[in-house]
This record gives structure tokens, C-alpha cells and sequence, in this order.
């Protein structure tokens, strides 16, 4: 991977795309920016759902890596899902450059609770590093804490680290921040 472009499409929390900006920067060591978002969200809406189409917000991304190398995240801030699950916190391509997030279940208003920015920010960060380790070729991880663990609930997300397992940084060949 040469570098890392965030896509915040619609509405995204201020702080999020600054603060994965940064925490990307140092977790994979490559260079990140943050590319304007030009899709809109609108057609992607299912109303029966009240929910957004994840694969097809995830191929309008397709058109933003224009270099070798590039690996492009988008950043949303609504409900996402694919048809055959009740929702999804991300997708990616496998092995290839686009990858999608929502930040929408990672606050802890969703769950009825007062806002929390920094555990908000810190699941962010997790959800980011797990969809770009897909768009590196990793698939999901055993290891309890690692950030490549497929999460079901935002618990599953507390619970991990956000860095890779000694094992995945072999697989990648980056030296393990563990
Ligand atoms: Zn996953
Ligand atoms: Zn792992």
C-alpha cells in the first residue's frame, strides 16, 4: 500500500476524518488525505429498511483510487447493510482498494447512552484498520484482540485492539505494533 485516501461521504462527525487521518498515518506508516466526497446517499436509500445499500456506496468509490497503490476508504455516517444481514459497521474488497465504513452504531447515542467522543473515535479507528487490513488481503482473524476479529456488536469492537496480530503483520509484512 502507497497511500490512504478518506472519503467522507454526507454528513461525518467533524472530528473523525481528521483524527483517522492521523491514527491511519501511523498505523500502516504510509501517507493519507482526505478526498472530497462527491456521492450521494440518497439513491442508495432503502426506505422499507431506513438503511443505506453498503455494496453500492462501495462501488461508487471505484472511480477515487486513481493510482497504483492507493487504498480509498469511505466514511459514512449512516445505517448501512447488505441484503442478506440486519446491518453491516463496514465492507471492503478483498485484496483491493475500496472499502466502506459507518460510524452510525459506533456512537453510544445509538445505544441509548450519553455521547462518548474519545470511545467513539477509538471505534472508529478500529473499524477503519479492520476494513483497510480486507483491501490488503487479510480475511477475519481468530486472535481475541486483534483488530482483524469479525465484530458483531460494538462489544466485540471494545474488546479488540486496533493493531494487527503478530500473525496478520506477518501477513502483511509490517513490523507488529502489538
Ligand atoms: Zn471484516
Ligand atoms: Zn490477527
Amino acid at each position: 500500500m502507497e497511500g490512504i485516501s478518506l472519503v467522507p461521504i454526507g454528513a461525518v462527525y467533524p472530528n473523525a476524518a481528521d483524527f483517522l487521518l492521523f491514527s491511519l498515518q501511523e498505523i500502516f506508516n504510509v501517507k493519507c488525505e482526505i478526498l472530497e466526497g462527491h456521492i450521494p446517499l440518497a439513491p442508495r436509500f432503502n426506505a422499507d429498511r431506513q438503511q443505506y445499500h453498503s455494496t453500492e456506496i462501495l462501488q461508487q468509490l471505484l472511480p477515487y483510487v486513481k493510482r497504483k497503490g492507493q487504498h480509498v476508504l469511505g466514511v459514512v455516517d449512516v445505517d448501512l447493510y447488505i441484503p442478506i444481514l440486519t446491518f453491516v459497521f463496514g465492507e471492503a474488497q478483498l485484496g483491493k482498494g475500496c472499502a466502506l465504513m459507518s460510524s452510525f452504531r459506533l456512537h453510544q447515542e445509538f445505544y441509548g447512552l450519553p455521547e462518548d467522543e474519545s470511545l467513539y473515535l477509538q471505534r472508529c479507528e478500529k473499524e477503519a484498520v479492520h476494513e483497510l487490513g480486507h483491501t490488503l488481503g487479510l480475511t477475519h482473524c481468530r486472535h481475541f484482540e486483534c483488530v482483524m476479529r469479525y465484530a458483531n456488536s460494538v462489544e466485540d469492537i471494545d474488546m479488540k485492539r486496533n493493531v494487527f496480530c503478530p500473525d496478520c503483520s506477518k501477513l502483511l509484512r509490517i513490523p507488529s505494533l502489538w
